[in-house]
């Protein structure tokens, strides 16, 4: 008899797209997926309509991988539907899990950022300032548009999730062992992120040599020594609060890790654990017992844009979630 195949489906929030591709990037293997799994639901790559959602019997998907964060009135339904809808709902990719690029956006208000987008830009002419409205008769009726919300949400801030899978995009890597996973139903206790234990140091080739640091440079201000721990030559690494599994793969381009993915199993707050690891080396020449006032300004100031760097990707996971409007 034919096994039956599991159903799968996909879907985006306010996500940037990339974890779309990272599914693509999985190449040849999506073949394998097809073996074992109908695609239901994908509107990035299948025409089905929400009231075709809407209409499964409730768990009918088996598992659907979500990407983007929740930041309007649609995306919030749709997660909604989908948890209604699926057995297994994984938080697929930075977005869906932490809130990622999109979550900055949480350091304003929808005010400011409408006034930005739709005002202020240099690229717009809008002399009447004309802005998006929920609701907006016309001579042909009413028409409506999601609202957009003043606060970029996670996804297991809006419904309960199973399974994280960690990055920005998820790595091919991690997605082909989640899939692995799912096919030889394997999956581990639910609330697991599906990437390994360690840190991004961890699988770092760069060598350390516990050197202290006083000067902080940003990535096109210096050239960094090739083999050389780049935190340890003044450039901010995120490596040492961020989960592995990618393979420290920008470091092996002389970048720095920025942190996608995500925090360290025991250190959930990544921010504070990364600036907790960055007060471990940074200091004066001649290690000074005690810092004045203007020395600990002189040293703080050289981080240019804490938030940007600190929570690039988790904002609205945070303990800091958003900055608070008056
Ligand atoms: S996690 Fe990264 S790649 Fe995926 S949708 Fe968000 S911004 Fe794009
Ligand atoms: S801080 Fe960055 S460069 Fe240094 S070992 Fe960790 S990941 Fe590698
Ligand atoms: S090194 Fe850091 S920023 Fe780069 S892919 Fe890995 S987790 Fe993401």
């Amino acid at each position: 008899m034919t096994k039956e195949k599991f159903k799968l489906g996909f879907y985006w929030a306010a996500s940037c797209g990339g974890c779309e591709i990272a599914v693509l990037d999985i190449n040849e293997k999506i073949l394998d997926v097809v073996q074992i799994a109908d695609i239901v639901f994908w509107p990035v790559a299948m025409d089905v309509k929400y009231r075709e959602v809407e209409a499964m019997p409730d768990k009918y998907i088996d598992i659907c991988f979500f990407n983007g964060s929740i930041r309007s009135e649609e995306q919030e339904h749709m997660a909604k539907l989908l948890r209604e809808k699926s057995k297994v709902l994984v938080a697929f990719g930075s977005c869906a899990q932490e809130g990622c690029i999109p979550g900055l956006a949480n350091l304003h208000d929808r005010k400011e950022i409408f006034s930005k987008v739709y005002l202020k830009s240099k690229s717009i002419s809008n002399p009447k300032e004309v802005v998006p409205k929920t609701r907006s008769e016309v001579k042909e009726g009413v028409l409506k548009l999601p609202e957009f919300y003043d606060t970029v949400k996670t996804l297991d801030q809006t419904v309960d999730v199973d399974y994280y899978l960690p990055g920005c995009p998820p790595p091919v890597k991690l997605i082909l062992n989640a899939v692995d996973a799912i096919a030889k139903n394997t999956l581990p206790p639910k609330g697991s992120v599906l990437a390994p234990l360690k840190s991004v140091c961890d699988e770092c080739p760069r060598k350390k040599d516990n050197k202290r640091i006083s000067k902080i440079y940003r990535v096109h201000e210096k050239i960094p020594e090739p083999e050389k721990c780049l935190l340890e030559q003044g450039i901010i690494c995120m490596g040492p609060a961020t989960r592995s599994g990618c393979g420290a793969q920008c470091l092996t381009v002389d970048m720095p890790c920025t942190g996608c993915g995500g925090p360290c199993p025991n250190s959930p707050e990544q921010g504070a654990a990364m600036i907790s690891a960055l007060a471990s080396i940074l200091g004066l020449e001649g290690e000074q017992e005690h810092y004045s006032q203007e020395d600990v300004d002189k040293l703080i100031g050289q981080i240019k844009d804490p938030i940007g760097t600190f929570y690039m990707y988790s904002l609205p996971s945070s303990i800091l979630r958003r900055k608070v409007m008056e």
